[in-house]
């Protein structure tokens, strides 16, 4: 599960919770039993709430299309910016500029 799926799943749940509660209101209102919506209300609240804290902890997906220069690990926004800030494939792996002009010509090629 990714971050962004659990942060979904909260609002999912944290919607469905507010429902619930609004059932329990009318309930209430119209001499009905507000009890059950309140108690499915509550459990949807709690899981509303485990969700954010799972998502809390999930790392972050960096998107496929974002390059990650295979030496030292930094990021450009696309390949497209990458190809004109001088980023190399070195031995068909991606560089960035500064990582590539280490390596000897025959090494690298453009992308
Ligand atoms: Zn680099």
């Amino acid at each position: 599960m990714t971050r962004e799926q659990a942060l979904q799943e909260a609002v999912e749940a944290a919607e469905a919770g507010k429902r619930l509660a609004a059932s329990a209101e009318r309930a209430a209102h119209g001499g009905g039993d507000p009890q059950r919506y309140a108690v499915a209300g509550g459990v949807w609240a709690d899981t509303a709430r485990a969700y954010t804290a799972l998502a809390a902890v999930l790392p972050v997906l960096r998107p496929a299309s974002q390059p990650e220069c295979a030496v030292c690990g930094v990021t450009d926004i696309n390949l497209v910016r990458a190809a004109a800030a001088g980023w190399r494939l070195v031995l068909g792996r991606p560089a960035c500029a500064f990582c590539a002009g280490r390596f000897p010509d025959w090494t690298c090629r453009q992308f």
